[in-house]
């Protein structure tokens, strides 16, 4: 395919939780050799290294919140002038909110950046809530797997590093993930609609394996 910058591919990677839209994002990144910058994961490893936005960011995580808009795009802007960016990204959690979008928007073009698409990936909640609850990762390099939906390759190995050592999450149950829905609705949602309406949305059906799904963006992507 073609990239609106000439140089690599630029990507918004959208979905609720649970879609799998991070594991589609792995697939991208080491197709494309494209960075995957997962703002929930920065935001962790920015509390964890105690910077300064990691310590005015500390308190509205604690309170459940989002992070504020400012520090957000502060963030992701010093990110995507790190080398890795170089042939491009895919951001997965960012812009939740469409007062985001639109800072992502006037951030990005400061930059000369054009995105080339925006993925929606859609699976139903019972699916998700499904693939929630049956979740679980490596501890040694962090791949996750599920019970349904994509295990390791050998039972109790990882495919990636070999390790035997697995963890999952106990704070999910079908209520909180059921929160996490709503909330995805309340606030994302209207950022679909401002993609839809720039002609960036890509709507891709997230049920079904994780190659086959795989292959659907990639069509998508297609798309002009
Ligand atoms: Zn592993």
């Amino acid at each position: 395919m073609s990239f609106k910058n000439g140089n690599g591919l630029h990507l918004v990677m959208t979905g609720a939780p649970g879609t799998g839209k991070g594991t589609q994002a792995g697939v991208l990144k080491r197709k494309y050799g494209v960075a995957h910058l997962s703002t929930g994961e920065m935001l962790r490893e920015e509390v964890k290294k105690g910077t300064e936005i990691g310590n005015q960011l500390k308190d509205h995580l604690a309170a459940g919140g989002f992070a504020p808009d400012d520090l957000m795009i502060k963030m992701v802007s010093a990110r995507i002038e790190e080398p890795d960016c170089a042939k491009g990204f895919i951001l997965d959690g960012f812009p939740r909110t469409l007062a985001q979008a639109e800072v992502l928007q006037t951030m990005l073009s400061n930059k000369g950046i054009t995105l080339d698409a925006v993925i929606e990936i859609i699976v139903p909640d019972d699916v998700i809530i499904d693939r929630i609850l049956g979740r679980y990762t490596c501890v040694t390099c962090g791949e996750s797997y599920s019970d349904k939906y994509h295990k390791p390759k050998v039972e109790g190995v990882c495919d990636v590093c070999g390790g035997h050592k697995f963890s999952r999450r106990l704070d999910d149950t079908k209520e909180t993930i059921e929160r996490r829905l709503n909330k995805y609705r309340n606030f994302t949602y209207p950022t679909i609609e401002y993609y839809k309406q720039n002609g960036l949305l890509r709507s891709v059906d997230g049920n079904g394996p994780v190659e086959v799904v795989a292959q659907r963006i990639e069509q998508a992507l297609k798309k002009e």
